[in-house]
């Protein structure tokens, strides 16, 4: 079987400036909203083969000269947070610790002011001997992807025989001082939702935060179907077998997951419902691709490209202008259950989850 093609997604040239959009420094959009987040995906490749989001066979991975370089994505990120206002950073992928220079990349972008909140989204793989040199480069925060604990599911799902990896890397990040450390779970139909509450109960043993995703049209296969993904609403009834959940009293803002007390607290669930509980009209992300074009959306079928920018001397202002420029153009909402909705091209796995 041949890699799947990655596709090309359209390319949005730079707008000349909208004389609608206001004269605010920030990344706003046209319904009002503010993106403070931007997520950064540091490498399409990866090392697990998680049979929802890319083929047993990988993908054709981003050629390196595509991939902003190491001072190119510095110079980004410092135009986002001293230009435009956003406030955290989340370095994610593909597998972001194959990423050369990740902690290099971590250890600029701690220097900036206002200091960004720092956090990283990772398969734990290889984690548990680089925990501490991440948080002494300045990473906050962790979220490890994980969908079972047992060890022959696991290498099911992901193709690759590494539970062991990851449970040391959940430990090595706890022993390194990041705190929160969050767990992220896709549940899928006949394969682990058996596991929701054996999932919630370890995350609560090990002082760990457990948040279920509800799987997503992303995967490079095009293989999601709605009727058979797991929604938020069943995965609160697999816990409330075993758990008592109460709405959290914190104030969401933001944050994409809705969370629980379970069982009074201090523990909490989370659970992440994109598809069925769209939370887009609070989002406030914007997103930059391993090969330096902005998406204001997961879903989004334009990009808009800064790495011609960048490389063809463009100057910081006009850089952040067109960034504005961007997001003031993002849409209402993904339309995942539009009639016509169209998946994007680019899998998850080359946006950055
Ligand atoms: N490789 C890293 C990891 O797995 O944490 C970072 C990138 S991965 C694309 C980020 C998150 O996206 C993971 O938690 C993964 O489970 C989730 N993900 C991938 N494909 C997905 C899909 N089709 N629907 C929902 N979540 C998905
Ligand atoms: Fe790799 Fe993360 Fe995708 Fe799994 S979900 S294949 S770990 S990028």
């Amino acid at each position: 079987m041949t890699a799947t093609d990655l596709g090309l997604p359209a390319v949005r040239r730079p707008a000349a400036h909208d004389p609608a959009r206001p004269a605010d420094h920030r990344l706003i959009d046209s319904f009002g909203r503010v993106a403070t987040d931007l997520r950064i995906s540091l490498t399409d490749r990866c090392n697990l083969r998680c049979s929802y989001c890319m083929p047993a066979e990988g993908l054709d991975w981003m050629p390196r000269g595509e991939q902003l370089t190491d001072d190119e994505l510095v110079r980004l990120i410092r135009i986002a947070v001293r230009d435009l206002g956003v406030e955290e950073l989340r370095f994610t992928g593909g597998e972001p610790l194959l990423r050369r220079g990740l902690d290099g990349i971590i250890a600029a972008a701690a220097m900036l002011r206002p200091r960004p909140d720092i956090s990283l989204t990772t398969n734990a793989v290889g984690l548990a001997r680089r925990a501490a040199a991440l948080a002494a480069a300045g990473v906050n925060r962790l979220n490890v992807s994980m969908d079972t604990i047992r060890p022959e599911r696991f290498a099911t799902i992901t193709r690759r025989d590494r539970l062991a990896d990851v449970l040391e890397g959940l430990a090595a990040a706890r022993a390194a001082g990041l705190n929160p450390v969050k767990i992220n779970s896709v549940l899928l139909r006949g394969v682990n939702d058996d596991e929701a509450c054996d999932l919630l109960a370890f995350a609560i043993a090990n002082g760990y935060e457990l948040r279920f995703i509800e799987q997503m049209p992303l995967d490079a296969q095009h293989g999601w179907e709605r009727t058979e993904m797991v929604t938020a609403g069943e995965i609160l009834e697999l816990l409330r077998e075993r758990f008592t959940l109460t709405p959290d009293p914190v104030e969401r803002g933001g944050a994409p997951a809705e969370r629980w007390l379970v069982d009074g607290g201090p523990a909490v669930v989370g659970v992440i419902a994109s598809v069925t509980r769209p939370f887009c009209g609070a989002c406030d992300r914007t997103r930059l691709t391993a090969d330096g074009q902005v998406r204001s959306c997961l879903f989004a079928r334009t990009e808009t490209d800064l790495r011609a920018l960048l490389r063809g001397g463009a100057s910081d202002g006009e850089i952040a202008d067109t960034w504005r420029q961007a997001m003031w153009a993002k849409l209402a909402g993904h339309g995942i259950d539009d009639p016509g909705f169209l998946q994007p091209d680019r899998p998850m796995s080359a946006i950055g989850g």
